[in-house]
């Protein structure tokens, strides 16, 4: 499902990321918790009314280079209004209106992007008194919140989810494959998707009518449709924030939700780096089939051994990923890049893989007498039954007697087996427990 992108702007200091942390606080907490999977500040997902939602933080944007502060502020509302589908404008109301907040204001006219303005610090009564001078900035819906306190943000929020797009239609139909190509700015995502488009068995289709501002290229090989969904690569506008690191987070958080499978292209040249392991969980946690594709082959020093070595370096990096197909290609030689679609074809069948119940019971019952789950404090997880409840990715619930005595280890061993027994090759496999006889 593609989640509404709600960004916060406004010039320095008056609570962006104060306001940024309350709406998003509990849940990046709970994210944290995962082993591999490191969030980044600056977005999170956010929750309201039952409403589901990215947002981002762009005060917490560098851009580097430009010493002006209102230059910063500048790409901060250029990528909000590129970006989002509803706009905090956060102002001080503490401070009063400034000149800079009149100019944020008129940028943000100049867009149809709907937008909310907070006057934020309004601690006490006095002060949200105060805010109406804020209104000259011609915004229908302006709030006084205070960021520090909680008080405020509800309506703000009641206000943003209002303003929400309508859910999106799905564009493909179900048996065509969703393919992502995510990565570092540079790693050479656009170059690949050219080598693999430059290949003549593939058929590219002309491009349907999306929506928003997509740029997806459907493609057929083989009797299989496929289609690129929009990622930073295929489009360069050449403004200043899309070569941030963080923004290109952003654009692989939004391709990997519309994604079947994700290609997640490593530098071979430059190693692998922190922000890799960003966006390999971002495509993990979401459920995505992933394959990592190592590109510049052509650029690396190697003997026998190499190969396997970065593979090693992967499967340490990537710990949480050991499912996940390697394939070392060179977009620029066209190494290799014949056997992108192919992994993706099969991964992407894993991804969609139904199991028999009675098979996985029977997979299920020889894992627990082979290692039976360890006693804690007298008592032993007992497992009734398991079914796959849904695909893409694949979901297996365990019915157990009591979901607490189940300890990570042992379930990452019968994941291990379950996989042994049935593949589930490039594709996380989710593993819910629920109490039952
Ligand atoms: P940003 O630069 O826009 O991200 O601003 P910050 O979130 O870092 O906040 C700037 C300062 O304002 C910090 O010292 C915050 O503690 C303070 N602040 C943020 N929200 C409020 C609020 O609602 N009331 C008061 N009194 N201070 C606030
Ligand atoms: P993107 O930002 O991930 O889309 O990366 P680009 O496709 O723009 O590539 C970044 C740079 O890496 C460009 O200078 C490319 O020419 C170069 N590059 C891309 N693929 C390869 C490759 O397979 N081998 C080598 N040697 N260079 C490559």
């Amino acid at each position: 499902m593609v989640l509404p992108v709600v960004a916060i702007v406004g010039r320095p200091n008056v609570g962006k990321s104060t306001l940024f942390n309350r709406i998003a606080g509990e849940r990046i907490a709970i994210v944290e918790d995962k082993p591999g999977i490191t969030r980044d500040r600056i977005y999170a997902q956010g929750e309201w009314t039952g409403k589901r939602f990215h947002l981002i933080d762009t005060g917490g944007l560098e851009f580097g280079g430009e010493d002006a502060f209102i230059d910063h502020v500048r790409h901060q509302v250029e990528l909000a209004v590129d970006e989002a589908d509803v706009i905090i404008f956060v102002v001080d109301g503490r401070e009063g209106l400034l000149p800079s907040d009149e100019e944020v204001a008129t940028w943000l006219h100049r867009s149809d992007k709907p937008v909310v303005l907070a006057v934020n610090k309004a601690d006490n009564r006095r002060r949200r008194e105060e805010m109406y001078e804020f209104y000259s900035l011609g915004f229908d819906e302006v709030i006084p919140i205070s960021a520090l306190h909680g008080t405020g943000t509800g309506d703000l929020l009641d206000a943003v989810v209002s303003r929400f797009p309508e859910g999106e239609e799905e564009l493909y139909d179900e048996d065509t494959i969703r393919v992502s190509v995510i990565g570092r700015p540079n790693a050479g995502k656009s170059s690949l998707i050219n080598a693999i488009l430059g290949q003549e068995r593939v058929i590219v289709s002309p491009i349907p009518g999306t929506t928003r501002d997509a740029v997806d290229t459907p493609l057929h090989r083989d009797g299989q449709d496929f289609v690129l969904v929009d990622t930073a690569g295929i489009r360069k506008r050449g403004k200043v924030y899309e070569t941030t690191e963080k923004y290109s987070v952003l654009r692989a958080l939004r391709a990997i939700e519309r994604s079947d499978v994700a290609l997640i292209v490593l530098d071979g040249e430059r190693g692998i780096a922190e922000q890799d392991k960003r966006i390999a969980g971002y495509a993990h946690e979401a459920g995505c089939a992933s394959i990592f594709v190592v590109n510049k082959w052509d650029a690396v020093e190697k003997d026998e051994k190499t190969m396997d070595r970065f593979r090693r370096e992967i499967m340490n990096a990537f710990s949480f990923m050991n499912y996940a197909p390697v394939l070392f290609v060179s977009a620029k030689t066209g190494q290799r890049v014949h056997k992108i679609l192919p992994a993706v074809q099969e991964v992407a069948e894993q991804h969609a893989m139904r199991v028999s119940t009675s098979v996985l019971n029977q997979v299920l019952m020889d894992a627990m007498l082979t290692t039976p789950p360890p006693s804690e404090r007298g008592k032993r997880l007992r497992i009734r039954y398991g079914t796959q409840v849904s695909v893409k990715p694949p979901t297996i619930v365990l019915f157990v007697n009591d979901p607490e005595l189940a300890h990570f280890s042992y379930l990452r061993y019968l994941e291990n087996r379950i996989r042994e027994a049935f593949g589930f090759r490039g594709t996380p496999l989710n593993i819910r427990l629920r109490k039952g006889d």
